[in-house]
């Protein structure tokens, strides 16, 4: 699996032009592979249809499904929803009902569940996106306090994003989130960022593209 822009245009083309990297090898270039299986993700309770590109590395033969940075890895509802759940939540401190109804999920436990993997691996993400957000911009001082590990680490994902939209140009938030993470914001292993610095600049010497749509 491996993130790539949310635009299939973009995709479809990097695709031909063998843009993207394979991640198990390091060193081969993706070519196109058909497409993975149809899925049904959910925008505020409407669905949202994918098929998602699927992928084989020229060098090991590997094969990796491409997701678009809309989504996150194994989520159902779409990357900014869970991102403005998370936001209601911890920084304007909703109800955990309200906070379910806004997100449009047909239950609460899901929105239930984002929360409470987030607030499980929120020291790791402020940590990983605060040395990200410094590599950004080096200027940056440090982060203030929210007063909660969660609003914490929300903190430095919009104070890392706000570095990279200066850098590359404006960029859904969400979308540069779900793409520094690999799509494992809520994932239940550590979500090192991958090198997004450095990524960062190479695509942006090729084809001075924002960051999400990185290689
Ligand atoms: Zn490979």
């Amino acid at each position: 699996m491996k993130m790539v822009d949310a635009d299939p245009a973009v995709v479809e083309a990097r695709l031909a032009a063998g843009a993207y990297s394979c991640a198990s090898c390091g060193s081969g270039r993706l070519r196109p592979w058909g497409f993975a299986r149809r899925r049904v993700l959910r925008r505020y309770g409407e669905p949202v249809r994918l098929r998602p590109r699927r992928s084989r590395c020229g060098s090991c033969l590997a094969t990796h499904v491409l997701l678009p940075t809309f989504a996150l890895l194994r989520r159902r509802d779409l990357a900014e929803v869970i991102g403005e759940a998370l936001l209601a939540r911890f920084v304007r401190h909703d109800s955990r009902a309200g906070v379910a109804k806004a997100a449009g999920v047909p239950h609460p436990d899901t929105a239930r569940g984002w929360c409470r993997r987030f607030r499980s691996n929120a020291a790791g993400l402020r940590a990983s996106f605060t040395t990200l957000a410094h590599e950004l911009d080096p200027n940056l001082g440090p982060l203030e306090d929210r007063g909660s590990p969660e609003a914490d680490a929300l903190e430095a994902i919009g104070t890392a994003a706000v570095a990279a939209a200066r850098r590359f140009g404006p960029a859904p938030v969400w979308q540069f989130v779900a793409g520094a993470t690999g799509g494992l914001l809520l994932a239940n292993t550590n979500c090192p960022l991958r090198h997004e610095v450095a990524r960062c600049e190479r695509a942006r010497r090729k084809e001075g593209r924002p960051m999400m749509s990185t290689a």
